[in-house]
């Protein structure tokens, strides 16, 4: 077990070690420090975050360390002051989706209840890296919905038109405009005709493992305990109010807890006595080995369903669609497999030779109308972070903010009012696309 004392890491971090109440001292990163370390050797380096025990009792207990809970348990902390936290996670810290994602960042959605909320979570990936002093490589490349109709050109004017309305940048591109900018599209020969697309400029990607890790670092360094290996298997309640969890390292009382358990959301709810308008199934991810810049884009493919970019590394990364059935294993089919090669292989038919380097699969909690649910729950001191479908990466910070803000006023934010849980049974769903939880409707 690691503790580290204020006195022992900042004569190691050269004195600019900065702390949160019983936090670990976390030690500036910047090109001095960067310097003086690579002199001193990798021993200088110190933690970036401890290993603490559990206390008998939390003020607040998050369930996940996943971006979510992360997020969530930073912003308790910087925004609203609530440090005796713990975040407790069943395995490793980002072992989940947060580290399994092909790292979309974009905030272009049509309906008002989406769109405000993931703008104002792009806006807070503008600054997350300077704000968390961790380099999360966001990377602002675009992220372009290729249209392959007049239809869906129509659709993509209105969506483009809302997202300008509601102050989101998007530019609508013609066939030129698309071949100009990926010149290695198949668009002469294609598969489905490319008619033009859909720009957001301010899209683009993230390195999903560095912000789990930025977002651990700093709630750790305001006293936040993560505590891996700690498995939640029961939610205690007295009175109609949670009292706290059972864990596989005991009973830890809480006043408030909030559940970030993404793919595992149905069986934590059951645990409370509570069945939600989630289901979970299996999504993969893909990456070939390292090539040379040839997409320098996000590029989205609807008409098979594709998204691709291309990371820092060379590689590329890309997904597909769902598996079909539901599950709790993560790892995927091979049908699936093919299905989503044959879609990259249309669009970009001289990646033939490339090799498939990795896949694997993360299991997705897909809520009935295809919207998040960020809100409190029907016993009292309960609260719920759930149903990202395919797009909870770029939801990250902005979900923490909300959640924070829902678990430290015990009311929704004005954000995140739309994607309560009750409009399930009021009828105001946010339903995008129609699609819902279907595998192949997205
Ligand atoms: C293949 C794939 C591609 C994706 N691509 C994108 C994309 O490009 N863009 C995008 O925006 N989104 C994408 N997503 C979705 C995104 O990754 C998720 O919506 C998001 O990461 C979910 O939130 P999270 O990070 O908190 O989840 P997770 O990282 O899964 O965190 C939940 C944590 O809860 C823990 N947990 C579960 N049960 C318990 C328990 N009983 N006790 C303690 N801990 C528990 C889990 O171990 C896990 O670490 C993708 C997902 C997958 C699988």
């Amino acid at each position: 077990m690691l503790r580290l004392t204020r006195a022992a890491t900042a004569s190691a971090n050269g004195g600019d070690g900065k702390q949160g109440r019983s936090g670990a001292s976390m030690s500036h990163y910047s090109v001095f420090s960067l310097a003086r370390n690579a002199l001193r050797g990798p021993e200088a380096w110190t933690p970036a975050w401890r290993d603490p025990e559990p206390k008998s009792f939390y003020d607040v207990i998050i369930v996940g360390a996943g971006g979510h809970g992360l997020a969530t348990a930073y912003y308790l902390a910087k925004e609203h002051g609530i440090t005796n936290v713990a975040v407790l996670e069943k395995g490793w810290l980002g072992g989940g989706n947060v580290g399994r994602n092909t790292t979309i960042v974009r905030s272009n959605y049509l309906l008002e209840g989406n769109a405000h909320f993931y703008e104002w979570s792009l806006k807070l990936w503008e600054n997350l890296s300077h704000d968390l002093n961790y380099n999360v490589m966001f990377s602002q490349r675009g992220v372009l919905n290729l249209a392959h109709s007049d239809p869906q050109m129509d659709a993509f004017r209105r969506r483009g038109n809302a997202m300008r309305l509601n102050g989101i940048d998007a530019v609508l591109l013609d066939r030129d405009g698309v071949r100009d900018m990926v010149p290695d599209l198949n668009i002469d020969n294609a598969r489905f005709p490319i008619y033009g697309g859909l720009l957001q400029p301010r899209g683009g990607t993230a390195r999903h493992d560095a912000v789990a890790w930025g977002l651990a670092r700093g709630a750790d360094s305001r006293g936040v305990d993560i505590i891996q290996n700690c498995e939640v298997t029961g939610i205690r309640r007295e009175g109609g109010r949670v009292t706290g969890v059972e864990t596989t390292r005991g009973f830890i009382g809480a006043r408030k807890i909030g559940l970030a358990v993404a793919g595992n959301t149905s069986r934590l709810a059951e645990m409370a006595g509570l069945r939600l308008p989630i289901e979970s199934h299996l999504l993969q991810a893909f990456v070939s080995e390292a090539l040379k810049p040839v997409i320098n884009t996000v590029v989205t493919y609807g008409a098979h369903h594709l998204y691709i970019s291309q990371s820092d590394k060379g590689s590329l990364v890309f997904g597909g669609d769902l598996d079909g059935y539901n599950s709790y294993a993560q790892r995927g089919n091979l049908p699936l497999v093919e299905d989503v090669v044959t879609a990259g292989l249309s669009l970009f038919p001289h990646l033939s030779r490339v090799k498939l380097l990795r896949h694997w699969g993360g299991v997705m909690d897909m809520s009935m109308d295809g919207s998040p649910i960020i809100g409190k729950l029907p016993i009292e001191g309960l609260y719920l972070n759930a149903g990202w479908c395919y797009g909870g990466f770029k939801a990250t910070p902005g979900s923490g903010w909300v959640f924070a803000y829902t678990i430290a006023n015990d009311r929704p934010h004005a954000l995140n009012q739309a994607l309560s849980l009750e409009r399930f049974a009021t009828g105001a769903v946010l339903d995008e696309k129609g699609a819902g939880p279907v595998p192949g409707y997205h």
